[in-house]
This record gives C-alpha cells, structure tokens and sequence, in this order.
C-alpha cells in the first residue's frame, strides 16, 4: 500500500523533484537580513527583530550534521512504541533541528553527516498510513 499523504504538511514537504523518491524538504523562512529559520513563522526575526512581509517561506535542504542523539524507551504515549531515537541534527542551511531516526537507519553518532526521508508510518488519531520525516545516515 502506497500513500501521498504526509503527516505534518505544514512542516516538511516533497521536493521539487516530485512526489516519489526525492528528498523531502523542510518548509522554513528567511529574514530580510539573511536569518534563516524553521519552521516557518511570521512574528518576528530572531537576529533583527524585522517581521511581516521581512520573512518569506523558503524550502530547506534536509543535509546536516548530527549534533547528538539519545534513544527514547519509555514514552507517554502509547501510540508511539518505545525505543525510538531523537536526533538533534544541525542543517546545512542553518537552523538546528529535532527530529527521530529511521528505525532502520545506521547506528550515528555525533558529527555523523546527516539527510531524510518520507516513511510511511501509522497516524495515531486516524489509524490510517501516512508519511513522516525521518532522518537517517547519508550514505
Ligand atoms: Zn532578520
């Protein structure tokens, strides 16, 4: 069973290159004044303070740097079945961001060269097959 439906649409999306088998961007901002961020916001610039029409969504690459990573065995919530590992992965065009790994990733470890994917997972409020990002080891 196959699926176009993503799970946080807001947040990432397929690339440019199309739905199937291309890397999945992160819909960020930029400032004016140079200011990267993710995800996409309109209050106000962290570096200068300049919001409203100053910031305008820009599509981040998902390569990056891992910065740590620590593996979660008990959750709250049932629906996500522990264990699962967060990554903490610096991108390439700026922001840091958190995320989990793909269950079948490498093993990582800081300074690790980092990307992600859109694998098909089980949303906890439908039931029904979705996608989510996931970071896993660039190879
Ligand atoms: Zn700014």
């Amino acid at each position: 069973m196959s699926t176009d439906k993503l799970l946080k649409s807001n947040i990432y999306s397929f690339g440019s290159g199309g739905p199937r088998g291309s890397a999945p961007v992160l819909l960020g901002g930029q400032c004016r004044c140079g200011y990267v961020f993710f995800p996409m916001q309109a209050y106000g610039c962290e570096q200068c303070g300049n919001h409203g029409d100053a910031l305008t969504p820009c599509e981040l690459s998902t390569g990056g740097t891992l910065l740590a990573e620590a593996v979660v065995h008990l959750h709250a919530d049932k629906n996500r079945p522990a264990p699962f590992t967060i990554v903490k992965v610096a991108l390439d065009d700026g922001p840091v961001v958190r995320s989990v790994l793909a269950e079948d990733s490498a093993a990582v470890s800081p300074g690790q060269r980092m990307t992600a994917r859109l694998v098909p997972v089980r949303s906890g409020e439908s039931g029904e097959t979705v996608l989510d990002l996931r970071f896993t080891a660039a190879i």
